[in-house]
């Protein structure tokens, strides 16, 4: 498809936020171009979990059907193995919500969901391998996207960035970040399934943790290690690394034939910052690019998606019948900061009190923390991180115009 040269708005990221807010803008009448660098949606480095105040937000667009139509499997209970004891530490299945569980589904999947549901819209255009290389600033407002050849797509209302947590408007420093430090990293890598079982779970055993999501016929693993501490484990060798995924997860099998060496294990470097402005005029900042989650919890997406809604909320309306959605693009940021802002320090609680002491060997054989017995121990008590979990915090409702009947 060619590029136009003009559009109304212009999202940078064809990722869980970019999707969501193509497809709500133009659902809205706008017309919205998103631009993906890659030439498809199968990227590996991805979470998989859509949780139920996504599903909620889909079930009042009228696609939650069709959305599960799509494979996946049902999540309603967190669980964590720690030192081999299995505790119960989250609890959805009491949410009242369309769908009170966590759909396991890879995130190619749900983004190509999205994108066809998008492509029912006129209003609505995806540009796969477009590169955006900057973004055009004229009399103090950012007008237009640029592409690596040089060629700019002026952006008639706005742009939205939802370039994720490597994001144009931090390269190039164009909105302030503040970095919370994060104390781990993750190796990723796979390994064959050989029978039926629950979707996600967690593994600690002594210092080693890793966390075990299914992919259908494989594992999806991520191992947690120190933040900047993959040479030295690398320098021990991968028989020695398969040993520390053994100890923290027996169950898994056939790890010499998934790990022979180095190769298929991939090192991501996990973040924790957010933009402490998330617009200037004709700019906005949605998703990991205003605010980088860990993993904890996974619930990136999920903010990620919630942003997106909002942003449709309190601009598509405006953008619709104004010149630009300029004067409420504070009010987005006014909206989102706060969820954005618990939800990470939790994730830092998290780090400090349950990861560090795993990858320092401080927990070493030990009990498993209080708080985790009582989850374990008080259904009741399980409802709260599963309502967290499930719902989170100022949870979004699709009130966006929809301008175009289908
Ligand atoms: C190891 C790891 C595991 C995780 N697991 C989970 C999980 O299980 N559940 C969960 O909810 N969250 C998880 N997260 C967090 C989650 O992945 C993110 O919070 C979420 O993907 C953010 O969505 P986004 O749309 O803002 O950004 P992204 O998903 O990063 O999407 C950004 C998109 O922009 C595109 N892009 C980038 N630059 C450009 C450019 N210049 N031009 C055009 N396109 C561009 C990218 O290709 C990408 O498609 C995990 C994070 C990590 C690091």
């Amino acid at each position: 498809m060619g590029t136009p040269e003009s559009v109304d708005v212009i999202v940078t990221g064809g990722g869980p936020a970019g999707m969501m807010a193509g497809l709500l803008f133009a659902r809205a009448g706008v017309e919205t171009l998103v631009l993906e660098k890659h030439a498809d949606f199968l990227r590996d480095f991805r979470g998989d979990t859509v949780h139920p105040s996504t599903m909620e937000i889909l079930c009042e667009l009228g696609l939650l059907e069709r959305f599960l139509d799509r494979p996946h499997k049902r999540l309603d209970r967190a669980e964590i193995s720690w030192n081999g004891r299995k505790l119960m530490i989250g609890d959805l299945s009491h949410l009242k919500t369309p769908a009170p569980f966590i759909a396991m589904m890879p995130q190619w999947e749900f983004l190509d969901f999205l994108r066809n549901e998008a492509e029912t819209y006129p209003e609505f255009s995806l540009a796969l391998e477009t590169p955006a290389a900057g973004i055009r600033a004229r009399d103090g407002r950012y007008d237009a996207v640029l592409l690596e050849d040089g060629s700019a797509i002026e952006a008639r209302k706005l742009v939205i960035m939802a370039d994720g947590r490597d994001s144009l408007v931090r390269r190039q420093e164009i909105l302030p970040l503040e970095d919370l430090g994060v104390p781990i990293d993750v190796f990723w890598f796979r390994v064959p399934k050989t029978g039926e079982d629950r979707a996600v779970r967690g593994a600690i055993h002594g210092n080693h943790m890793v966390v075990l999501i299914d992919r259908g016929d494989f594992w999806q693993c991520a191992f947690v290690i120190g933040k900047g501490k993959a040479e030295t484990i690398r320098d021990r060798g991968i028989e020695a690394f398969r040993r520390d995924i053994v100890n923290a997860a027996p169950d898994l099998e056939g790890l010499e034939d998934a790990l022979p060496n180095w190769d298929p294990v991939k090192l991501l470097s996990v973040s924790l910052d957010r933009l402490t402005l998330w617009h200037k005029p004709g700019l906005l900042a949605i998703g990991d690019a205003a605010h980088a989650m860990s993993p904890v919890g996974g619930i990136g997406i999920n903010l990620a998606i919630q942003d997106a809604v909002a942003a449709a909320n309190i601009l598509a309306g405006p953008i619709s019948q104004l010149d630009n959605g300029d004067r409420f693009l504070a009010r987005v940021q006014k909206r989102r900061l706060y969820p954005a802002r618990v939800i990470q320090r939790g994730q830092q609680i998290a780090h400090e009190n349950l990861l560090r002491p795993v990858i320092s060997g401080r927990t070493g054989e030990a009990e498993p923390p209080l708080l985790l017995k009582l989850l374990d121990r008080i259904p009741l008590l399980r409802r709260i991180p599963g309502r967290l979990i499930g719902l989170g915090i100022r949870r979004e409702h699709v009130r966006a115009p929809s301008a175009s009947a289908r």
